[in-house]
């Protein structure tokens, strides 16, 4: 009847444009403003979504397991914090800070990173009261005016995990330990590179060392490492410009230039790193290009990939100057941060390994047929969800064949059924997925059955 009416009311519509003899035909109404995503952001949408939570909940299983604490500090910080700790004659300072001036002339930015507001918070909150170390971490998003291109982004997000207050270099080992457990229990295969840079003074000494010996190959350097060369000799280090990398292959290590209290520290962080079986590389180019790193420098690498600059999961470091620089008392912190964009380009390009699947959980569908089955699957899988239990359902789609597709779609270990049927006898069968056993099972007992699932 409804429909009759609608048809009836577009006919006469048709029949009044007619007579009032309207010619242009009615156009889809443009959108007022044209759409676009600023250069270098990026929407995350499904199945994307649904695999940065896990690797989410990943990073709160270890960040709890080895006894970090969450915090979050403001996107928005004042420009000259990272001014004073990360050093001009970075990139991050002199090319890439979002920085800007407020409506009140407020020199702020928002932050490239997240140790310097960690540092600052450990100094403004008090957090030298509280028993030490103090053992941060977060998931936040970042912000470099970066030139974008594939696994680097204007904005991104990092894993971060700074311990504050010890200078143990078991501490150091210990960070290496969660960013490298992260990495593989997401199934990733990756090795850390790992240096050291030595106190302030053993940087010194091997800075006068290294610019005379680059000062003497200005030829064969890059226009940017001429520059780097006056500005921040180290960073000429870590150039992939051919010529540049042929020149740091001869150059002066930082090694041999460390005090006899660094290389002992050194050394100790490398044998628990033994200890522990996690593969490193002894990696002499590698200086972070931060001016608050002492000792310790890592960086995390995916096997399969060669020496790409871009291509590092997550690096970190000792900063046991940072916070006395930024005006706390002298306090010894080691930290570092992942980057959760990169990871999930590398979890989502692992062979035979679908988002779904990094769960090593059996994963229940529960499939309806029937009104009344919908009805009664509606009911139970909010029980369930009560009683911490999470299903797989689409409530919308009517077809058993349907829903069946969508379960294997879900890599599900079992399905649910409910029909008619078993509306009437108050059961439901429970397909185990891979053998395709089908069990019927009384309705009330549908909760022990997925305990016991998710417990096998
Ligand atoms: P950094 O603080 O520069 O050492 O970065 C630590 C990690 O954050 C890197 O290893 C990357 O995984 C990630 N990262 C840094 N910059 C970007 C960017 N522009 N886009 C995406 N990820 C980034």
């Amino acid at each position: 009847m409804l429909i009759k009416k609608e048809a009836k009311k577009k006919s006469v519509k048709v029949t009044l444009a007619k007579t009032k003899s309207v010619s242009k035909p009615v156009l889809p109404v443009k959108p007022a403003v044209a759409l676009n995503l600023v250069r270098g952001m990026k929407d995350i949408i499904p199945p994307q979504g649904d695999l940065w939570l896990r690797m989410t909940q990943t990073a709160i299983d270890i960040a709890t397991a080895y006894d970090f604490h969450y915090f979050e500090t403001p996107v928005v910080e004042a420009t000259s914090l990272f001014v004073r700790s990360l050093g001009r004659g970075t990139d991050v300072i002199d090319k890439e800070m979002y920085a800007f001036e407020d409506r009140d002339g407020g020199k702020i930015c928002l932050r490239p990173e997240m140790t310097a507001s960690v540092a600052r918070s450990y100094i403004m909150q008090g957090m030298q009261t509280l028993s030490q170390p103090v053992k941060l971490w977060n998931i936040g998003p970042l912000f470099r005016y970066d030139r974008p291109q594939a696994g680097r982004y204007r904005e991104f997000h990092q894993f971060d995990c700074e311990t504050i207050g010890e200078s143990a270099p078991v501490i150091d080992a210990e960070l290496i330990a969660v960013a490298y457990n992260y990495l593989r229990d997401l199934g990733l295969t990756v090795t850390v590179r790992i240096n050291s840079l030595g106190t302030p003074t053993d940087r010194a000494n091997y800075l006068v060392e290294l610019t005379g010996f680059l000062r003497g190959k200005r030829g064969y350097l890059c226009d940017d490492c001429k520059k780097r060369l006056l500005k921040n000799p180290l960073r000429v280090l870590d150039c992939k410009v051919d010529g540049c990398s042929a020149v740091v292959a001869e150059a002066p290590q930082i090694v041999d230039w460390l005090s006899e209290t660094s290389k002992t520290f050194f050394m100790s962080v490398l044998e628990y790193l033994d200890e522990l079986a996690i593969p490193y590389v002894l990696t002499p180019t590698l200086v972070r290009g931060l001016d608050y790193y002492t000792h310790t420098v890592f960086e995390l690498f995916e096997d399969k990939h060669n020496e790409t600059a871009q291509s590092a999961l997550g690096g970190g470091g000792r900063y046991d100057l940072l916070i006395e620089q930024l005006g706390g008392q002298p306090t010894p912190a080691s930290g570092f941060a992942i980057g959760m964009e990169r990871v999930m380009h590398a979890v989502q390009a692992l062979p035979n390994l679908e988002p779904q699947k990094i769960s090593s959980k059996p994963i229940i569908f529960f499939a309806h047929l029937g009104e009344q089955a919908r009805r009664r699957v509606l009911k139970t899988i909010e029980e369930l969800r009560q009683n911490g239990i999470v299903v797989r359902h689409n409530l919308a789609k009517s077809s058993l064949k349907a829903q069946l597709e969508l379960a294997n779609k879900y890599n599900a270990t079992h399905t649910l059924i409910l029909g008619q049927k078993e509306v009437q006898d108050g059961t439901v069968l429970v397909r185990n997925m891979e053998s395709g056993i089908q069990e019927i099972v009384d309705q009330n007992k549908i909760r022990q059955t997925i305990v016991k699932i998710l417990a096998s």
